[in-house]
């Protein structure tokens, strides 16, 4: 078997680990299978970067902050290159632009366009280990570019695809994925497997355990993804196609995001091409939109409720007060301590008062709902930050996801 694996900051957090890490790739190689790998940063190491630029600049230009973020997955790939060649393996690390990764040039959130990877193949039928710095590619002015905040995942599963590896493997932190983050509800549940199209939903609506596009990638290409933990070697969690068979229980599980901020534009004049007139000069500042409601009043006029990434709170706040203006709407109103909790499963297609029962448990609870968004396997509220954990926690239980 042709195996790529995935090793987290936790896994590479120092000497210690990493040697740890070696001795798990061995192990791999000692079976018969060939293997490469994709490291990320020392924990921590990436937001120390950033903090140094921070500190130095309120708008730094992003080819450097790039040129200087990736360099945290240079100091891992070297590292355990240096520690497998010491066990007798022999192992070359490469950069993002040595592996092959072409990417477009959207600095910090560059996206993949290709993964030129034939030459590392050659090194794994020799049973050479390449170990690829992940987070990172290359445009095609040669500039160093990165993938976005835990964008080693979507290097790894990329990395997989092209060199038509059986699997996967993401070595973590956790020894699988839970019914929901183990860190604030410690009677969740690990699952043995679940769909590209549940992990998507979980990964996109807050659960940090793999990222998006990582999901999005494997779902494409169909490669199984297997999260596990470098710290306890048992069986983790595939990720991969549905298996229609299964008993499906009301909900799978339920993801959390804080890092969001609502914005209202109102007393817009209600007329034909005022949702474009908004949302186009904010896709054009590059701020992902994600819940949106509108509410049409008696007098013409209609107010617009939209949420974003916290870290754009202050640009959509000036940009929408500019556009206030011009389409002479009444005022912008906003808030920046607002969270996302969503409850995800494909068993809401045959079960019916799925929402309802959520809406319920949350009343009880007296946490005021703000927004709401519902699609085919997920209802999504907008609530007050502070009730997140009592919100997950409650509708957790509720669901009979606790661990018994
Ligand atoms: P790495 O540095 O290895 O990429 P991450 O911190 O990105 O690790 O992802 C692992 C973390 O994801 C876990 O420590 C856990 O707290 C968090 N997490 C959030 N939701 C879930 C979930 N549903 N199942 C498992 N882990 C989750
Ligand atoms: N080091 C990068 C980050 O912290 C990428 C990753 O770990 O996946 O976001
Ligand atoms: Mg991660």
């Amino acid at each position: 078997m042709r195996i790529v694996q995935k090793y987290g900051g936790t896994s590479v957090a120092s000497v210690e680990r990493i040697q740890a890490t070696a001795q798990i790739i061995k192990a791999e190689l000692d079976s018969g299978n060939e293997v490469a790998v994709v490291v990320s940063a020392m924990s921590g190491e990436t937001n120390r970067l950033l903090q140094l630029v921070n500190s130095m600049s309120d708008n730094p230009p992003m080819r450097e902050v790039d040129a200087l973020v990736a360099t945290g997955e240079q100091v891992t790939a070297a590292l355990l290159a240096i520690e497998l060649n010491k066990l007798g393996i022999i192992a070359y690390s490469f950069s993002g632009a040595q592996a092959g990764f072409k990417t477009e040039g959207n600095h910090s959130k560059a996206r993949i366009k290709d993964v030129q990877s034939d030459h590392l193949i050659k090194h794994m039928e020799r049973g050479e280990v390449p170990v690829v710095t992940g987070f990172q590619g290359v445009d095609e002015q040669g500039n160093t570019t990165t993938l976005g905040r835990g964008g080693s995942d979507t290097s790894a599963v990329a990395l997989a695809i092209a060199v038509k590896a059986d699997s996967c493997d993401i070595y973590t932190d956790v020894d699988g994925i839970y019914t929901t983050d183990p860190r604030i509800e410690p009677n969740a549940r690990k699952m043995d497997s679940i769909s590209y199209e549940e992990m998507l939903e979980f990964a996109s609506l807050g659960a940090k355990v793999l990222q998006t596009r990582s999901v999005e990638l494997g779902m494409r290409y169909n490669m199984p993804i297997h999260l596990r933990s470098s710290f306890d070697l048992v069986e983790g969690t595939w990720v991969t196609r549905e298996d229609s068979n299964m008993e499906r229980a009301e909900i799978s599980g339920v993801a959390y995001n804080r890092d969001e901020a609502k914005v209202t534009i109102k007393g817009i004049p209600d007329q034909p091409g005022i949702a474009a007139a908004v949302f186009g000069p904010v896709a054009e500042a590059d701020i992902n939109v994600d819940v949106i409601v509108q509410n049409v009043s008696e007098d013409g006029q209609t107010d617009l409720t939209f949420t974003v990434p916290r870290n754009d709170y202050d640009a959509t706040i000036t940009l929408l007060q500019r556009l206030c203006e011009k389409m002479k709407a009444r005022e912008v109103l906003g808030d920046n301590t607002v969270a996302k909790v969503s409850i995800i499963g494909v068993g809401m297609r045959s079960h019916t008062g799925v929402a309802k029962k959520m809406f319920d448990v949350l009343a009880q609870e007296n946490i005021n709902i703000q927004m709401i968004t519902t699609s085919e396997i997920k209802v999504t509220v907008v609530l007050e930050e502070k009730y997140v954990e009592l919100a997950v926690r409650s509708l957790h239980e509720a669901f009979g996801l606790n661990h018994t």
